[in-house]
């Protein structure tokens, strides 16, 4: 087997024209016979590597699974695109089972899904003896390390694959990055010295954003009206969170739901499924929820809380674009939720907390960065990369520093002038100048601080603040209520003037409307509003066929339909993701609802009216009806058809030029020079052809010294 017939699949059946990075080599070992272990972040297209060659290979590939909630989907999805895949375990009733483990040994199937539990039991074995396997693939490989964050038992006696098969290639698969975790793989499945595959952990289509914490319901309203019926999830830090979070967006008209743990089974699955549906789009959720959720078309990822690490929140915002189109990422960070996470980590105090407080401080640390986020991640999870990624905040809107010695003078005065008693809030209302009770009481109005600071909003004081902490002209006393103090580096400042860079306070607001500049044309608009179109019809058509609606296509798919408009089946061939089987089932309507489109904006669509033409032509409509139809002069059709064959586009012109008719004319164009003009050549004969004639009989001629060119 070659990657040629590997390419050839990867068309056929999932309409796609060229690997990712890593797929061809990794398919390449698999064919070579070698055990492979792969590294792929979520949504890099590990399951590709192995289903390849389970289409292309003679016999079946077994596929271990950990999450039964996922494999239906999978098999689902494997079917729509015309493959021979099955499942096993125990949510099937064991007549089911009986009836797929026969065909399974009998080889009917490319690829057969099963759980750890069920290829381990007993009297599975013999079958798996007798059928036609080629290649066993492990999924979600890291739940055989007790290191990794989902170990799971029965992982963990797999390596009776390698001693009862030894002739079976075995692969896994996984997108948890860390060294220990990839020993552990290979020792326990107990490989033969494995080509191992680490792919790059970026997801450039992904946008990452970190916004302050303030008025976050607001900001989230906004933010979810800017992406009207965009799937998105919210993660929150506790239930109830989740709960009045959704009630909130309900209140608001958005259509949201809750998810957390502690739901019954059959709560969570049904909001589940209505996720996976696009009937509920929003789901405001602990971080329990997108586990076992194979959704790519996850358009957004908000996270309410700060993560409690760098791990965590980079899976989390993975769920979102899995299928490669562009999706918005953002993190609301404020030091409260430093607290909280630091509170929760000491009261559960174990061997761990150091660490994991080490962890949140790289959190802390990233949201708080003044540099390329993506960078920072990418360099978390060592991989170096350098430079400006061009789809994070700090990226599309680069820091501007000013000189900030005034205000950190005024602060550290007033921290002074307040014997260091108070904490960040205090300390912002002091030089805001509140009314508040508390600083009456303390007598904190008399000092000569008080109201200093009133020219700035509470939120430019706390990110200046938080600044000063980060360049150590501030200390948190974490062990005295987080009260503020000045350190020894700030006295030159108050004393000697010595001058502080602070970086410039950005409301969201001003950085939208400055992205906002970069105008959105007509067209654009105009794809957006056909790619809802299309999402509607593809809904449609996942209600009447009882599948997830990524199915049918991805959003990927449905967003290059919007930009290429495809007219006929060829054209909708060429659209990533759009394979033969998918074009038979689904092509008619979706072809229907762009040519629908387009006709009525014919002018917003380059080249449209050339394809309206080809289209009513092709459908067996004359010159004068397409003229009639289309309400323009016949003249007009004909030059377009002329263009349109020309160009090399199946239309038929027999019946409107003959054969001898293209000799004769272009005997006469081979002596003319050109440009040739219609008229002149028009005259030469004469009235004996009319202008049609003449203008196919050049299209006929060009078409012809183009191939020969
Ligand atoms: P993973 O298992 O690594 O999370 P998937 O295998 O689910 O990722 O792939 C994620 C998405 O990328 C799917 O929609 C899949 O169809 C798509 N995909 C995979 N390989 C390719 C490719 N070579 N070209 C285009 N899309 C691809
Ligand atoms: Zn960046």
């Amino acid at each position: 087997m070659d990657l040629d017939h590997a390419r050839q699949a990867l068309k056929k059946y999932f309409g796609y024209d060229a690997f990712r990075p890593m797929q061809a080599e990794i398919i390449e070992a698999i064919y070579n016979k070698q055990d492979v272990v792969v590294l792929m972040p979520t949504g890099g297209g590990k399951s590709m590597c192995y289903q390849i060659p389970a289409i292309t290979l003679p016999g079946t590939t077994v596929v271990i699974s950990p999450l039964i909630s996922l494999m239906r989907d999978q098999v689902e999805g494997l079917k729509a695109n015309g493959i021979k895949a099955e499942y096993l375990n125990s949510s099937q009733t064991s007549n089911q089972q009986k009836e797929i483990e026969k065909a399974f040994f009998e080889g009917s199937y490319d690829l057969l899904y099963i759980s750890p539990e069920k290829i381990l039991s007993q009297n599975f074995t013999p079958i798996l003896k007798g059928a036609p396997v080629h290649l066993f693939a492990v999924d979600e490989a890291h739940c055989i390390s007790s290191w990794g964050h989902d170990f799971r038992q029965e992982y963990t006696q797999l390596r009776f694959l390698k001693n009862e098969f030894s002739g079976i290639p075995v692969s896994a698969f996984t997108a948890t990055a860390d060294k220990l975790t990839r020993k552990d793989i290979v020792d326990q499945l107990e490989m033969n010295n494995p080509a191992t595959f680490v792919a790059s952990f970026d997801r450039p289509n992904l946008s990452i954003e970190v916004r302050p914490g303030q008025k976050r319901l607001q900001q989230i309203v906004r933010f979810i009206r800017q992406k009207p019926g965009e799937p998105g999830i919210i993660y929150c830090l506790s239930r109830k969170s989740t709960e009045e979070l959704a009630t909130k967006l309900q209140k608001q008209g958005i259509n949201a739901r809750h998810y957390h743990a502690g739901m019954s089974p059959q709560d969570r699955m049904e909001c589940q499924e209505e996720f996976v549906n696009d009937t509920v789009p929003i789901i405001c959720a602990t971080i329990a929820f997108g586990m076992g959720i194979d959704k790519s078309n996850v358009r957004w990822v908000i996270h309410y809380n700060l993560p409690k690490n760098i791990e965590g929140y980079y899976q989390e915002i993975g769920r979102a674009g899995r299928d490669g189109a562009p999706a918005d990422t953002l993190l609301f960070y404020s030091y409260a939720d430093v607290m909280v996470l630091e509170d929760i980590l000491r009261k559960n105090e174990s061997e761990q907390t150091e660490i994991q407080l080490a962890k949140l401080n790289r959190m802390r640390e990233f949201a708080e960065a003044q540099i390329c986020r993506r960078t920072i991640l990418l360099n978390y999870f060592s991989e170096s990369r350098e430079g400006s990624c061009g789809n994070c905040d700090v990226c599309k809107n680069p820091p501007q520093y000013f000189d900030g010695t005034v205000i950190a003078q005024k602060a550290l005065s007033a921290i002074f002038r307040i014997r260091e008693r108070a904490g960040i809030n205090m300390l912002i209302n002091v030089l805001r100048g509140s009314g508040r009770k508390d600083i009456f009481q303390n007598g904190y109005h008399k000092i000569k601080t008080y109201g200093a600071g009133k020219d700035l909003t509470f939120a430019e004081w706390q990110f200046y603040l938080r600044q000063m902490v980060n360049l150590g002209i501030i200390e948190v006393a974490h062990d005295q209520n987080n009260v503020l103090k000045i350190s020894p580096l700030s006295k030159s400042i108050l004393f000697d003037n010595k001058e502080v860079q602070l970086v410039k306070f950005q409301d969201y607001r001003q950085r939208k409307e400055k992205q906002a500049k970069v105008k959105v044309s007509t067209k654009t608009l105009l794809q957006q509003e056909l790619f809802e179109k299309l999402r509607q019809l593809r809904r449609t058509l996942a209600q009447q066929n009882g599948l997830p609606p990524y199915l049918i296509f991805t959003d990927a798919t449905l967003d290059l339909m919007a930009k290429q408009y495809p007219l006929n089946d060829r054209q909708m061939l060429n659209i990533s993701g759009v394979t033969e089987q998918k074009l038979r089932r689904y092509g008619v309507a979706f072809l229907h609802e762009i040519f629908e489109f387009a006709q009525q904006h014919p002018t917003h669509f380059q080249g449209i009216t050339y394809k309206i033409t080809e289209k009513l032509f092709r459908e067996g409509h004359s010159i004068q009806s397409i003229a009639r139809m289309r309400e323009m002069s016949p003249m007009t059709i004909s030059s377009h058809l002329a263009k349109l064959y020309e160009e090399g586009a199946p239309v038929d012109l027999s019946e409107y030029i003959s054969a001898e008719e293209i000799d004769i004319i272009s005997g006469y164009l081979k002596v003319l020079a050109r440009p040739f003009i219609l008229k002149e050549v028009h005259q030469h004969f004469d009235q004996q052809f009319s202008y049609d004639k003449i203008k196919f009989g050049i299209a006929h001629y060009n078409k012809e010294a183009n191939i020969g060119a």
